[in-house]
């Protein structure tokens, strides 16, 4: 028999979580044909002696709705062995929408998911209507696969319009949307996403309409789901609140015994204890039969930011006013004694905060002014004791003597390896929390999975190669209904990740200015990822990109192909 591709002598791992081993794999029309010691020839074989040969990552949480339809790779996703990706989470979607509705989910995705306006104008080329429109348009036209949850954002938007952002749905408002979101999932849907973040509001100010639904509006929109026994239902649930939220994830995953998906576990400097609450929490939903899935990333968070343009302290009145200022106004407030006392008293009020208010961990991460080159590097705490000056007084100072355009750096979790560690190995925790295509001028972690690989199997132990790549794609897939792919194995999709073990890495994210209008974002590259192969053909090599285009739409069983629903 020939192949069309044959990559000879690496070692497989093959998404199960058995041990590896070392074989040949061959693939033949898009899906992989044999694994071991191929007697046959190929159109094209590759030795990968030394390498490991893996499924294909899946990133399960990005918001490259808008991205993809002018990036068919979403770039930096094969970068780091990722070939399959999930978007319209966390309630946010491009479908269904009204002709005229298109601006309104547009402020959401501006504000939420800080997508320049300018892009997403540019970028996006309307006229669908369904969910299923949406993604049949991809068809075609995609390097990497792609799937899709719909968002109550949208789905919200579509039945109530304006009133979304306003009041309650009516009980017939709430059937129409069910409605809508069953059609979504027989248009190829993998699932629904919801956002009940109190922070999250659109561009106007107004809230993301999914905030304004009450609970029973919610459980029905999922029965949807329950009643097709198909898709994933991901909650996006902002400030950790635990018996309140874990209460609704074991209800919603109950009623329609649907997996959950939630965010986010993390370690944060402001709550060192919450992990354990939150896994702790989980394990109880699990242990009476329920899947309520927590998501973590694999990389400590770490948004840059300018006084120009940030959204890290939002949470405080004064700071909030302060920075919708315009320029000038703001440059002159934020030198002002009077607004520095009220910053320092918004900071003292005890509630909880997702921002730690600790100068040690904001640093400095690139000057304007050749004189301060040695911050540098440093933390607003050193660069306090540095100037001894207050450290909110060095903050101000230094930023306004660079004409607001000094680059900090704020790490809002992960400062604690043991307690990431647990997170990470955790059986309730799906790794991965990419938000990829979104926040794209405060940081980028396309390389969530090159990270594990590197930092948290190479460098630190944590767990073993095997389970690290299950986790970045069998599991991925069992949960997300993503049959026949992330897993080695014969008949299975020929998505593939071969990489040098001693090798992989994330690096640094880096500005790029490859996105419409111009604009600039920041992209990440990775070092020991050798090929990225999607549906058997070979999308990136050692960092460059072909020009295939092999992607597919990835949908569930509950799909209703176009013509087929009529005639059934
Ligand atoms: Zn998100």
């Amino acid at each position: 028999m020939s192949y069309d591709l044959l990559f000879r002598g690496g070692r497989i791992v093959d998404g199960s979580g058995l041990p590896s081993y070392v074989g040949d794999i061959a693939i033949k029309d898009g899906k992989i044909s044999e694994i071991g010691r191929i007697q046959g020839g190929a159109v094209k074989t590759i030795n990968v002696d030394g390498l490991v040969v893996a499924p294909g990552f899946i990133d399960h949480h990005t918001h490259m709705d808008g991205q993809i339809q002018w990036d068919p790779y979403a770039t930096s996703e094969p970068e780091h062995g990722i070939t399959s990706i999930v978007m319209g989470n966390c309630g946010l979607a491009l479908a269904p929408v009204n002709r005229g509705d298109e601006e309104a989910l547009v402020k959401s995705f501006v504000r939420v998911e800080a997508i320049p306006r300018a892009v997403l104008e540019q970028g996006i080329q309307w006229g669908w209507h369904s969910y299923g429109d949406y993604l049949d348009r991809l068809e075609g036209r995609l390097g990497i696969n792609v799937a899709g949850l719909v968002g109550h954002i949208a789905v919200r938007q579509y039945v109530l319009g304006d009133a979304s952002t306003e009041r309650p749905a009516t009980a017939e408002e709430t059937q129409r949307m069910k409605q809508l979101v069953r059609e979504a999932m027989e248009g190829g849907a993998i699932g629904f996403s919801t956002n009940r973040n109190d922070r999250h509001m659109r561009e106007d100010g107004k809230p993301v309409p999914s905030r304004l639904a009450e609970d029973e509006e919610l459980f029905q929109l999922c029965d949807a789901l329950g009643e097709l026994n198909a898709g994933v239902i991901q909650i996006n649930e902002g400030q950790p609140k635990i018996a309140k939220q874990f209460a609704l994830y074991d209800h919603v995953a109950r009623r329609t015994q649907r997996p959950v998906v939630w965010q986010i576990v993390r370690y944060i400097a402001s709550r060192p204890n919450l992990w354990k609450e939150q896994l702790d929490a989980v394990a109880a939903i699990f242990q009476s039969g329920q899947r309520a899935y927590g998501a973590s990333s694999t990389t400590p968070t770490v948004r840059r930011f300018t006084l120009k343009n940030t959204q890290v302290f939002d949470e405080f009145p004064t700071w909030k006013n302060v920075m919708s200022l315009p320029l000038e106004a703001r440059k002159q407030t934020l030198a002002d004694p009077a607004t520095r006392q009220k910053f320092r008293d918004d900071f003292s009020d005890p509630r909880q905060t997702l921002f730690h208010r600790r100068w040690d961990l904001v640093k400095i991460e690139k000057v304007v002014n050749p004189e301060n080159e040695k911050y540098t590097n440093k933390s607003v705490a050193d660069l306090a004791a540095m100037r001894s000056e207050d450290p909110l007084d060095a903050f101000l100072d230094l930023a306004l003597g660079e004409d607001l355009e000094t680059s900090f750096q704020n790490a809002k979790s992960g400062g604690d390896q043991q307690a990431k560690a647990e997170i990470l190995r955790s059986p309730y925790v799906l790794v991965g929390n990419s938000d990829a295509g979104a926040h794209v001028q405060y940081g980028a972690q396309f390389g969530y999975g090159t990270t594990l690989l590197g930092l948290w199997v190479r460098q630190r132990g944590v767990m073993s190669l095997e389970q690290a790549i299950h986790k970045l794609t069998f599991e991925v897939a069992s949960i997300y209904g993503l049959a026949g792919r992330g897993l080695l194995q014969p008949g299975y999709a020929a998505d593939l990740a071969i990489f040098d073990p001693e090798k992989i890495m994330s690096c640094e994210p880096e500005w790029a200015q490859d996105y419409p209008a111009g604009t600039k974002r920041l992209i990440q590259r990775a070092v020991g990822m050798h090929y990225t192969v999607v549906n058997g053909r070979v999308i990136c090599e050692d960092g460059r990109l072909s020009g295939d285009l092999p992607g597919m739409v990835l949908r569930t069983p509950a799909y209703k192909a176009r013509g087929a629903a009529a005639g059934a």
